[in-house]
């Protein structure tokens, strides 16, 4: 099943064309990275399949249907960059909120807090939280009800390089039971061995999308490739 599709899509803040005519597919069960420099567009394109924002021109479908309807988004899981929690609150308080909001069973909410390695530190309050821990329950918010698309903005920063590995471990395991999973970042050496395609934005257009063996031939690559995992 498709995950979601971009056709031809264009968008503009005002005069300013931030996307143009992006063509762009994630299916089920596979890991796409998309990367591009600041201001490349990138999180423009997330807003568009969570539904956030409308295309200027083209389409965008998600999940077999609409960008923006209800019972699309809830099965979008979201971890955006620099993520903020109320630091009085404990990480475990934190996540009974978002399941509430979101539907997802309190149950759910020890075991995701287990599987993110943050088990022994559910019950301390945020503000004691180190910046990888706080990465780490931003993860768990965003696997709060399972979600069968997955969209993580710089999931690594913050966390060391055990953290990183047990977190692209995760995301290969949620990728083969299904899950669809955008990894966005600045930089591709470092995430490449966990990815299954890349597309890399320029300047609001894809410059290159597929599997890293096709990218590595093209020339003129506008994010340096390390060939070597
Ligand atoms: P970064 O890696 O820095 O997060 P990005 O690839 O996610 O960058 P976007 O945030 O999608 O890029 O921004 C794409 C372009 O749109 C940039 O030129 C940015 O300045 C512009 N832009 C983003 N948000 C707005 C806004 N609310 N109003 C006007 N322009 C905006």
């Amino acid at each position: 099943m498709s995950c979601f599709r971009l056709e031809n899509v264009s968008y503009r803040y005002d005069k300013a064309l931030v996307l143009n005519g992006v063509d762009l597919r994630l299916e089920s069960g596979e890991i796409l990275g998309l990367f591009g420099h600041n201001g490349a567009g990138k999180t423009t394109t997330i807003k568009l399949i969570l539904g956030l924002m409308t295309p200027s021109q083209g389409r965008v479908s998600v999940l077999g249907g609409e960008a923006g309807d209800p019972h699309v988004t809830q099965h979008i899981g979201y971890l955006p960059e620099n993520v903020m929690f109320y630091p009085q609150l404990t990480g475990r308080e934190i996540l009974n909120h978002f399941a509430r909001l979101k539907g997802a069973p309190l149950r759910q909410v020890p075991e995701l807090l287990e599987q993110v390695g943050l088990g022994d530190a559910m019950n301390a309050r945020v503000k004691t939280y180190s910046k990888g821990m706080r990465q780490r329950l931003g993860l768990a918010q965003a696997l709060l009800g399972k979600p069968k698309l997955l969209m993580l903005d710089e999931p690594t920063v913050g966390l060391d390089p055990v953290a990183t590995a047990d977190l692209y471990r995760l995301l290969r395991k949620l990728r083969d039971e299904g899950t669809g999973i955008v990894l966005c970042s600045h930089v591709l050496p470092g995430v490449e061995p966990y990815i299954d395609r890349a597309a890399i934005l320029t300047d609001g257009a894809l410059k290159a999308v597929g599997d890293l063996s096709a990218l590595r031939r093209q020339a003129n690559m506008p994010v340096t490739l390390s060939i070597e995992p």
